[in-house]
């Protein structure tokens, strides 16, 4: 099962400690990520990630090719709602094509958690929910 993971900048920390705190869990995910998270996550952590380019050069919309071609099945996008983005049209497609293709999305760090759970449990892999 493959899932997606994107950052804007101010969120990026918050992103990165989810993952450490999850690093057993997200590890049962073939993961991918735009270009600077994903090199934040490989400094920060042991996964394995797949990097795209980055957000504002397309990264965004690679993965959303992804979901459209039912390749990923799963995104957290932890987005920055204070701050106004340069490429926001590709955003607002990668969160359309996440609805077209019924996709969990989790746009905040209390999602995520409840999304990883819920993916978890598809893959048939035993968690604590309160941990
Ligand atoms: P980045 O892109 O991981 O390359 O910073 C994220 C984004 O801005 O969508």
């Amino acid at each position: 099962m493959r899932l997606a993971l994107i950052a804007h900048d101010e969120k990026k920390p918050d992103l990165i400690e989810f993952a450490q705190n999850r690093e057993d869990d997200l590890a049962h995910f073939d993961l991918t990520a735009t270009g600077t998270t994903g090199k934040r996550l490989v400094d920060a952590t042991d996964l394995d990630v797949e990097r795209k380019q980055s957000g504002p050069l397309g990264g965004d919309m690679q993965i959303g090719a992804e979901i459209a071609s039912e390749d990923c099945h799963g995104v957290v996008f932890l987005r920055d709602p204070l701050t106004a983005q340069p490429h926001e049209p590709d955003i607002t497609a990668l969160l359309r094509i996440c609805d077209v293709h019924d996709v969990p999305l989790a746009t905040n760090l209390a999602s995520a958690d409840a999304v990883l759970d819920e993916l978890l449990y598809q893959l048939d892999v035993e968690f604590d929910p309160t941990e």
